[in-house]
């Protein structure tokens, strides 16, 4: 069966001749486009100078949007939970300091119109891929969208609810591998970079690499954001603190900035082969959307 006769009900998510690469604009970038971006800061925000510092910093290292979690999706609910409002003004104010674009999670649809007046792009979590009525507010309020995949999403699922945003009017839709759960317990999740491939060959949407959340432990990070790029990633998002022993969550997956700075500069190599591949990727990908395998 072909990927299109796999994935008929998502039409709209699907590369064809008519729908080719979708460049997503954030301010002054374009995701999914040539330049590869790099999304990196904190799980939560926790106060003003844990933020302020690591937007200069992660941006000093070649960052240009800074993530940070203002309403926080906790396993338990004894857990810090985000500063909610409080938290998206300092996002705001990293913002006008710093120049980098804001990306963070809104949770309910009751908070979009609140979220999306801070946020440059809204982020969708992977608890939250299936909460339909959050993506039609979500997708409704105009701001580009990061979809990230359930924690036991098949990519048929993670697509289906790609289309219902785009269903809804909103064509800006980033879509992040961030590992899935599967038998082998050994690491938080398991990172499916063939996902990330099959993203890019089968989809004109932009695809980006959580190598934090993959495999949840702060050693394996930047091997784990080389694989996403050699998968074919548009970029990353990567959880950085200034003190990751001290964090209020995901400290054991967050890089402190020697750490994200070092992992920087180890990927430019890797970010300069993949421009190279990018129009075999390309010529390739249409090929294999109507190969019948
Ligand atoms: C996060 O980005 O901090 C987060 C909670 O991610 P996920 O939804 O992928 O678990
Ligand atoms: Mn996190």
């Amino acid at each position: 069966m072909s990927w299109q006769a796999r994935f008929a009900d998502t039409p709209d998510v699907l590369l064809s001749e008519q729908r080719r690469g979708t460049v997503v604009p954030v301010l002054d970038l374009a995701i999914g486009g040539d330049e590869f971006v790099t999304i990196a800061g904190p799980c939560a925000v926790e106060n003003e100078f844990q933020l302020m510092a690591t937007a200069q910093r992660v941006r000093r290292s070649g960052a240009r949007i800074l993530r940070g979690g203002a309403f926080k999706p906790r396993s338990s609910p004894y857990s810090f939970q985000g500063l909610g409002r409080e938290a998206l003004r300092l996002l705001a104010r990293a913002r006008r300091e710093t120049g980098l674009a804001i990306v963070t999670e809104v949770m309910s649809p009751e908070d979009v119109p609140l979220v999306a007046e801070y946020a440059d792009i809204l982020q969708i979590g992977s608890r939250s891929m299936e909460n339909f009525s959050l993506l039609e507010a979500a997708a409704r309020s105009g701001r580009p969208i990061l979809l990230k995949r359930g924690l036991v999403a098949t990519i048929a699922d993670l697509l289906r609810s790609a289309q219902f945003v785009l269903d809804n009017g909103n064509k800006n839709v980033i879509l992040c591998e961030r590992g899935i759960r599967t038998f082998d317990t050994t690491l938080r999740n398991t990172f499916d970079a063939a996902g990330i491939a099959l993203l890019k060959q089968i989809t004109h949407l932009p695809v980006i690499a959580d190598p934090s959340h993959a495999c949840g432990d702060r050693h394996l990070v930047p091997m784990l954001a080389r694989i996403g790029i050699a998968a074919g990633a548009d970029g990353l998002i990567v959880e950085v603190h200034p003190d990751p022993d001290n964090a209020m969550s995901d400290g054991e997956q967050s890089l402190d900035f020697a750490a994200f700075d070092a992992m920087m500069a180890g990927l430019e190599p890797w970010v300069a082969l993949r421009k190279r591949c990018l129009d075999v990727v390309e010529s390739s990908a249409l090929q294999a959307m109507e190969a019948v395998g």
